[in-house]
């Protein structure tokens, strides 16, 4: 059975835009991913270290029969692929991040996965492009996306881009 999913993309560093686009092309050529579509891309500020370049963030919907675990794996060997290394600083720069916001209306705590993710609701960077892709969305434990919109958010937006993912 297929699962509606939302994934979280983020990156600033290494020409961010291509970043978001590799990526989304890794999801769209993976033979257990139907890829549905891709918000806007959206210029942000940094959360946490402001030592850093702003982001570029987007949201993509898919549907897939891997369950979230799988899912997690498929998105950190994308995260590898690009190069991404870890220092160890929550937050810090980096070349792309994959985050599973949504898996269906599962709710998931586990050592390695939390869904939905910790900090959808509250970050501006996720809200307004998942926003832009369904304004009817229901966060699991939360309640509707709207909601969220109208609060104060971190991350905020600066704006949103023509360049199409
Ligand atoms: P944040 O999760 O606050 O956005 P981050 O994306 O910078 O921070 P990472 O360093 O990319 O955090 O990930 C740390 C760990 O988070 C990963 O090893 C992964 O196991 C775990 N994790 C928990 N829930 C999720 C999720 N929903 N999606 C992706 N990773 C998750
Ligand atoms: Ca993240
Ligand atoms: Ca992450």
């Amino acid at each position: 059975m297929s699962v509606r999913v939302f994934l979280g993309l983020g990156s600033n560093l290494d020409n961010p835009l291509k970043q978001l686009k590799r990526a989304v092309s890794a999801l769209r050529e993976h033979s257990q991913i139907e890829f549905i579509r891709v918000s806007s891309a959206y210029l942000t500020k940094p959360m946490g270290p402001e030592d850093q370049a702003d982001y570029y963030n987007a949201v993509v919907e898919l549907s897939t029969a891997l369950s979230a675990e799988a899912l997690l794996v498929v998105t950190q060997s994308i995260e590898q692929q690009q190069g991404r290394k870890y220092n160890g600083k929550r937050w810090h720069e980096r070349i792309i991040d994959l985050d599973i916001l949504l898996y269906g209306d599962e709710r998931i705590d586990s050592d390695n996965l939390i869904v939905p993710h910790p900090g959808l609701h509250e970050r501006g960077f996720v809200l307004f492009p998942l926003y832009e892709l369904d304004k009817n969305i229901n966060i699991p434990g939360k309640g509707s996306i709207d909601q969220f919109m109208q609060s104060e958010l971190t991350g905020e937006v600066l704006r949103k881009l023509d360049t199409v993912l």
